[in-house]
């Protein structure tokens, strides 16, 4: 039997004494202010006991990984075929915020977890949903079991005035008519979903559901098994832009990240976990939570593989 917390402990005192620690994003300025020596993971197990450590309780924007919540809404209100006809879900071995949709002439993104596939997601969303920032909020209090989670409306304004590159990708798809909405109203639902503030504990809560077979902490059941094995398979191939092959071979789980420096990553039947090192690589993902990660999979002998 592994000692966790044992190894989580010797990950840390490892990632404190790196001088190496990556860089915060500039480009979405209140993203620029966090101190990149904060370091957490929280390890929830499915069997019941959990493990922390460092900063893990510290809420950090969470970004990118915001996109995985939104899609599971979306594969929840409509299904999957529906939205298949609106991306793809191909790996695009590009940066983030690539203009990728260029690529292909009928304005499809190549799958959910680039910024213009979320786009699409967060427009598909406003479509569905009465209250759209509103009810997606909800859906992430009720995933993680925690009604204190919240938009942080600082990052969002901040993001929104310097977000010219998502604007231009959702221009490009108003433009071959893959947005259904206003450019401004469907930014508006993205930037904010992009804000949303967890800690490490909060956001393995919210992935429950991903390695439950679609049931979450509260027992309610939101996705089918079918359903889970789909966004699993996405996070695997697409979670980290172009480090997604890296971040498959070095760690082997499904996992998401996001430029606030967070990264969960979950074995499905097993455990759920969340690591927050504020300092990016160069590819965008967390530096010390990349390394992290390798370091917790090869020390437990726990991945998919
Ligand atoms: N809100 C960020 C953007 O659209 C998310 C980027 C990320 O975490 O990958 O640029």
């Amino acid at each position: 039997m592994c000692d966790f917390q044992k190894i989580l402990e010797s990950i840390k005192e490892k990632a404190e004494k790196t001088s190496e620690k990556g860089k915060v994003p500039t480009y979405i300025p209140e993203l620029a202010k966090v101190d990149k020596n904060h370091f957490g993971i929280y390890l929830n197990m499915l069997e019941g006991n959990d493990y922390c450590v460092g900063d893990w309780d510290i809420k950090f924007s969470i970004q990118s990984i915001s996109k995985v919540l939104s899609l599971a809404m979306a594969f929840n209100c409509l299904g999957a075929n529906k939205i298949l006809k609106r991306m793809d879900v191909e790996p695009s071995g590009n940066p983030f915020n690539y203009l990728s949709l260029l690529e292909l002439e009928e304005g499809i993104p190549r799958n959910p977890f680039i910024n213009s596939g979320a786009i699409v997601i967060a427009d598909i969303l406003i479509s569905e949903l009465k209250n759209p920032k509103e009810e997606f909020l909800q859906f992430v209090r009720d995933l993680a079991n925690d009604q204190t989670i919240d938009f942080n409306y600082e990052v969002a304004a901040s993001e929104a005035k310097t977000g010219y590159t998502n604007f231009a990708a959702a221009n490009l798809l108003k433009s071959f008519n893959n947005l259904e909405n206003d450019v401004d109203e469907v930014l508006d639902f993205y930037f904010h979903q992009c804000s949303i503030e967890m800690n490490c504990k909060q956001l393995s809560n919210a992935f429950y559901l991903f390695a439950n077979k679609g049931k979450c902490l509260n027992n309610k059941t939101y996705l089918t098994s079918s359903q889970v094995k789909r966004i699993n398979a996405i996070m695997l191939t697409c979670g980290f832009y172009d480090e997604a092959g890296e971040f498959a071979f070095e760690v082997g789980l499904p996992g998401k990240s996001g430029v606030g420096g967070g990264i969960v990553a979950l074995l499905p039947g097993t455990f759920i976990i969340t690591c927050w090192s504020p300092g990016l690589n160069p590819k965008g993902n967390s530096k010390l939570g990349m390394l992290a990660l390798e370091s917790f999979t090869t020390q437990s002998n726990l991945s998919i593989f």
